[in-house]
């Protein structure tokens, strides 16, 4: 099943080269659904890592890409401009919270955070304050692979233990444990109230997942957190860092996450869902307030621009996506979605090896007792004829806005019974 030279030469993420799991070769994917070269049809709960929000193969997204082929694929942004960069910055700015104005484009969403973190430091050095360098963050995040979006990602989850010294020590909190839905503990916001009082001079910003903590554990948590520590960063001088890279595009029901808690960033990332999972393109927004003192500091500029900086490409069909998006009844649409997962999978809470169910927006969790082994699990997925990948203890989907009734239906019956199947098989669960 697996190809034999894929198997041998080509990496794939997280993966042993001497003992890689099995790859789905896939021959095309349309909609929801992705279908393997060996003909069998899966419908896709993943949506390719949060980013295929309006479903692959999309007319309208072709189109935008053909088009703009027509004009150009590339061409470099030193010296140089083009309409869909233009275009895609006047509609990120209505969308995204009113206080930010600069849009600075990259290539993938580790590099939008590296960007937020290189911004947040040329600010407070333009500000006569060096030493203001290090970040803090809470525990279970997720910001990226590159060198230091990987500094500020969960320390056990993240490996920080592999990296050794060659990673920079940043300064972690416990995350909030006050449920989204549930009531807020005014214990939440104190292990980084002391943090921050104690280091606050050597602290460039708070760079944190707003709402849902995603690839560190697929957690949600309550707003008031956000809205707390936000008064702390102005209270102690902190910029605030909003990765929104997962959150995006409507994915917890409104449009950025931010938005539940009415609390605005000093500089936000934004990337996956950005060209509708088209191609890698991301976005750093900022305040002009930020993007004028680093103008302002002995640099003059800000010192970052990556070869592929707002790919034409990328940009046009980023903006034929997030018009789609707004264009519809977006809201009602995650709602349905929303209302599906919540009917389907909350009984699961009541299996002894599921240890949570929840559900957000066009997020469905399920959270088991002990990891589970991805091999067996994804292999049972494929069988069943839907496209689900967990990781660590967790079994969830976030599948793209397209999904019908039925489809969901039909992914969400199939993943149950597989996790259903699993109550007391334990070679099936990695210790
Ligand atoms: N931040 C968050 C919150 C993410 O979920 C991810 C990707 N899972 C990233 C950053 C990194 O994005 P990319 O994989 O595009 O570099």
């Amino acid at each position: 099943m697996t190809d034999p030279f894929d198997l041998e030469h080509i990496w794939h993420p997280y993966t042993s080269m001497l003992n890689p799991l099995p790859t789905f070769k896939v021959k095309r994917a349309y909609g929801a659904t992705i279908e393997l070269e060996d003909g069998r049809a899966l419908v896709d709960g993943m949506s390719s890592w949060w980013c295929a929000i309006h479903g692959y193969n999309h007319p309208e997204l072709n189109q935008a890409v053909t088009d703009q082929l027509q004009n150009m694929a590339h061409i470099m942004f030193g010296g140089l401009t083009h309409e869909p960069a233009i275009e895609l910055g006047k509609l990120l700015l209505k969308i995204t919270p009113p206080s930010l104005d600069k849009i600075f484009y990259a290539d993938s969403g580790s590099v939008a955070v590296e960007v937020a973190l290189k911004m947040a430091v040329q600010y407070w050095a333009a500000l006569n304050k060096p030493e203001k360098t290090n970040f803090i963050t809470t525990r279970s995040g997720y910001h990226g692979d590159t060198w230091n979006a990987m500094s500020v990602c969960d320390p056990v989850t993240g490996m920080h233990q592999i990296f050794g010294t060659s990673l920079p020590n940043r300064i972690f909190v416990l995350p909030p444990q006050s449920r989204f839905d549930g009531e807020w503990n005014p214990q939440d916001i104190q292990q980084l109230k002391l943090q921050i009082e104690q280091h606050h001079h050597s602290i460039a910003a708070l760079i944190i997942e707003p709402i849902v903590q995603g690839a560190g554990g697929m957690r949600f948590y309550h707003p008031e957190y956000l809205r707390q520590a936000k008064a702390l960063c102005e209270q102690y001088n902190l910029l605030l860092i909003f990765d929104e890279i997962a959150t995006g595009f409507g994915r917890t029901g409104k449009m950025f996450a931010w938005e539940h808690a009415q609390v605005e960033p000093d500089i936000m990332c934004i990337g996956k869902g950005l060209t509708g999972g088209y191609m890698t393109l991301s976005a750093t927004l900022t305040t002009k307030q930020v993007a004028e003192s680093i103008s302002r500091g002995e640099a003059g500029v800000f010192m970052h621009g990556p070869t592929f900086m707002a790919n034409p490409l990328a940009c046009a069909v980023a903006l034929r996506s997030t018009q789609l998006l707004v264009e519809q009844d977006w809201q009602a649409n995650i709602q349905r979605i929303e209302q599906i997962l919540a009917e389907q999978l909350t009984d699961l809470a009541q299996l002894d090896h599921v240890a949570d169910v929840r559900v957000l927006g066009a997020i469905g969790v399920v959270e088991l007792t002990t990891n589970v082994d991805m091999k067996t699990l994804q292999q049972q997925f494929v069988e069943r004829g839907i496209w689900v990948r967990p990781f660590g203890k967790l079994v969830y989907v976030m599948p793209p806005y397209v999904i019908s009734d039925d489809e969901l239906h039909y992914l969400l019956a199939q993943m149950s019974e597989v996790v259903k199947n699993m109550q007391g098989v334990n070679a099936n669960v990695l210790a």
